[in-house]
């Protein structure tokens, strides 16, 4: 007698546990399969089985058979049944939602399933085909669909495409059926995402000294199985060319590998590129895929179909076997974190991964993030560096303009003298230009447009939020309140209050100072139409415009070889952000957005508009000095006490009525302070803890609150965050909790 042990998947504490079947006689299980059991008074639930077993403790009567199985095959394979219990320990989920992130959401429910089409095979061997044709005399446009079969190359032919040529012959092929000249099939056919693609040269270039340099450490690791790297490389030092060998290394060796990417960075450019080094060996998730193509290339790659997977944060969830490579190019993108439930950062996972499988980890950046770069510091990553770019192309010379002087010289437009010069000598040369417009953080603060000045909360070094509301600035993170100042308390200037410029205001100037220069742009209201983010970039690198305006998402990965110049508009937009990131996202942004400059043979141009140039990750951005920011950078951190010093966890409550979200988070804090009472040796961690108002305090029609826990980062604060996860799990009338850990938005 065969018992097995099943996860049903219903997300509630209460059943996250293993419940016993018994196997009936005949059906073939195994560990990650998934099946039907009755379970409670519903007949028939999903769920997944983790371990099979010979005994049972419980009274036979008392143990229900599996109805059926969903897959003849393990949806889940063993090693992502192993992550899936990592995950549900670190971020207090349960083992039913931990699985879930391993296969496509419509298979649950059986939403979605294979797609079939038709076929009719010729079974006559060639000799006797004449003889099968005459056969026919007396019906002739049967006789046609046998010719037609006949004359085609591959002796079958779809019923579709038939029917296309011939009108219905359904009847017709049933009939030659019967006399046994032709065979009807339902074939699977796979729903491809690629298209009618064009194929891209696939030769390989010759390896710079600097990618033979890399490649020599990190190749014997993937032969060994074993190893976790850093590559710092500056933007268009080749790091692509270097995943590429190590990718094609792992195959060689029989074993498999993923590519993450950021989610903006899946570019029909960069899909095509893979695919024309790798054709059918590489598969492609992402958020656009339909649900028919991602279950199909789910089970392209679950076949072992496929040797490599490019995709975003969640296809380091992909169904491969024996993964000797993990790879996370721009490993510095927030994007690798996922924020709800289940919360993890695929960094991690990807770590772990490389544990359980005997793989390597390459994290990748021209912008490390600083836990990354000070893992690499004490030894916990192996640093590979690439300092050069290739062909020894120098960095794009960067010209920092101080944008107050504009002002005070009667420049009241959104660009600089600097910036128009050198935007009119790179469309005199014939090149192309890019302005960026930093989007995110608009609004958000406010600034004096005459020196700079930025209103900030005297407690806690970050600057006050403009509640639009209620016209009042708040710091959020201690609550702290005041009116919005009318004229600067630094300068006495009126124009305070100045939020930046957007991307439309942009490209209505530069049409004034340019009315002859084709531009595009790029940005939330021209990219939301299905495939318009991939058209627009194509339109670029064909040059049907000179000058592309746009915000955060032109600044990751592109490879256009005419641009040589770059325009940063407001350098610092993002620099006043609430957020103690804001320095670490400033430098990566705009070393990323300087690095789209000259990266073919003309050197590039980068003008940087800054209300505040002496600004530490400024003036590192322009001089292209990682190394000097990171330190700068490490050690304020350390003096303000935070990530990776201290650790930010965040309960947020959303309610319906106002009064209820901050009683809510009054009374979570309440149940926090209870809990440290009798834990002193995690009270004494504590930096601060905080019940408060949300910055924006209503989206969507809900109300927002929150409690902030600072608290210096100790393996043992993790018994906090599950203490702060299960205050967000308990049941509550109305509104919902979520509880984030360093979370990427504080808003
Ligand atoms: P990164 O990702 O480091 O910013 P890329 O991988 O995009 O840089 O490479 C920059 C450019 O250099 C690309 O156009 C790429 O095709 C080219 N390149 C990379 N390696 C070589 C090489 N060994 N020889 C010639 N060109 C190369
Ligand atoms: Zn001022
Ligand atoms: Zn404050």
């Amino acid at each position: 007698m065969q018992f097995c042990q099943v996860i049903v998947d219903i997300a509630h504490e209460d059943v996250d546990r293993v419940f016993t079947y018994r196997v009936p006689e005949g059906m073939a299980l195994c560990p990650g399969m998934r099946v039907h059991v009755p379970f409670g008074r519903q007949h028939r639930v999903e769920g997944i089985v983790v371990e099979m077993s010979e005994r049972c403790d419980l009274p036979p009567e008392r143990v229900k058979n599996v109805t059926d199985t969903l897959e003849a095959y393990p949806a889940v394979l063993p090693q992502l049944l192993e992550l899936a219990r990592r995950i549900k320990e670190s971020s207090f989920c349960t083992l039913a939602q931990a699985l879930r992130l391993m296969f496509p959401a419509q298979m649950r429910g059986q939403r979605i399933s294979e797609k079939t089409r038709e076929v009719a095979v010729l079974t006559v061997s060639p000799d006797v085909q004449a003889q099968a044709l005459a056969a026919q005399t007396r019906a002739p446009k049967r006789a046609k669909v046998l010719q037609m079969l006949i004359e085609s190359e591959a002796g079958e032919m779809p019923v579709d495409a038939l029917r296309a040529a011939l009108g219905e012959c359904r009847p017709m092929l049933q009939t030659l059926e019967r006399m046994g000249f032709v065979k009807l099939e339902h074939r699977e056919v796979m729903r491809s995402p690629y298209g009618a693609m064009e194929r891209l040269s696939a030769q390989d270039p010759e390896l710079t000294g600097q990618q033979k340099d890399v490649l020599a450490k990190l190749l014997p690791a993937v032969e060994e199985g074993k190893g976790a790297f850093l590559l710092y490389g500056v933007t268009g030092s080749g790091k692509t060319e270097v995943f590429i060998r190590a990718v094609r290394r792992a195959a060689q060796l029989g074993k498999t590998a993923i590519v993450l990417v950021p989610e903006i960075a899946l570019t029909p450019q960069m899909v095509m590129w893979f695919r024309s080094r790798f054709g059918e060996d590489a598969a492609v998730l992402h958020s656009r895929l339909s649900p028919g193509e991602r279950y199909d290339e789910w089970r392209r790659i679950r076949r072992g179909d496929v040797r490599v997977v490019i995709g975003a944060r969640s296809a380091i969830f992909a169904p491969l076997e024996h993964v000797g490579l993990i790879i996370i190019d721009e490993e510095h993108e927030q994007t690798y974190i996922a924020d709800n439930t289940p919360r993890y950062d695929a960094r991690e996972l990807a770590r772990i991964r490389c544990q359980i499988e005997g793989g390597v980890l390459l994290l990748a950046s021209a912008t490390p993030s600083m836990r990354s770069f000070a893992q690499a510091g004490r030894g916990d990553l192996t640093l590979l560096e690439m300092p050069q770019r290739v062909g020894n192309r120098p960095m794009p010379a960067v010209h920092v303009v101080d944008m107050r002087e504009e002002l005070k010289n009667g420049n009241r437009s959104v660009f600089s003298g600097a910036l128009l010069n050198g935007l009119k000598a790179c469309l005199d040369a014939g090149k192309q230009a890019i302005l960026f417009v930093n989007r995110r953080g608009y609004s958000t603060f406010v600034s004096c447009r005459s020196c700079g000045y930025v209103v900030t909360c005297d407690q806690c070094d970050v600057s006050m939020t403009y509640h639009s509301s209620e016209n009042v600035l708040r710091c959020h993170y201690c609550g702290r309140e005041m009116p919005v100042p009318r004229v600067c308390p630094e300068c006495g200037s009126p124009y305070i209050k100045y939020f930046g410029v957007g991307t439309q205001k942009v490209e209505e100037e530069v049409k004034k100072f340019f009315p002859d220069a084709a531009v595009l742009r790029m940005d939330n209201d021209t990219t939301r139409a299905k495939d318009a983010h991939a058209m627009l970039l194509e339109r670029f690198r064909r040059g049907e415009a000179r000058i592309l305006v746009g915000t955060q998402m032109i600044a990751k990965g592109l490879d256009f070889p005419n641009v040589t110049m770059v325009g940063i508009v407001a350098a610092d937009a993002m620099l006043k952000l609430p957020d103690y990131r804001s320095g670490e996202r400033t430098f990566q942004l705009l070393t990323q957005v300087a690095g789209r400059a000259g990266r073919a043979d003309c050197p590039g141009e980068v003008y940087l508009q800054t209300y505040d140039p002496e600004n530490y990750a400024v003036q590192a951005a322009s001089r292209q000095d990682y190394r000097a920011f990171f330190e700068e950078e490490m050690f304020r951190r350390k003096r303000a006490l935070y990530p990776p010093y201290t650790r930010i966890v965040r309960l947020l409550f959303e309610t319906d009525r106002e009064e209820e979200a901050d009683a809510e988070a009054e009374s979570a804090l309440r149940q926090m302070k209870a809990f440290f009472e009798r834990r002193s040796y995690l009270r004494k961690l504590i930096v601060s803890m905080r019940a408060m108002p949300c910055p924006v305090r209503r989206i969507r029609g809900k109300t927002r609150a929150q409690v902030i826990l600072k608290i210096v980062d100790r393996p043992i604060c993790q018994e906090a965050v599950g203490k702060m996860t299960e205050i967000a799990q308990q049941p509550r009338t109305s509104g919902a909790c979520i509880c984030q850990v360093n979370p990427s938005s504080m808003l």
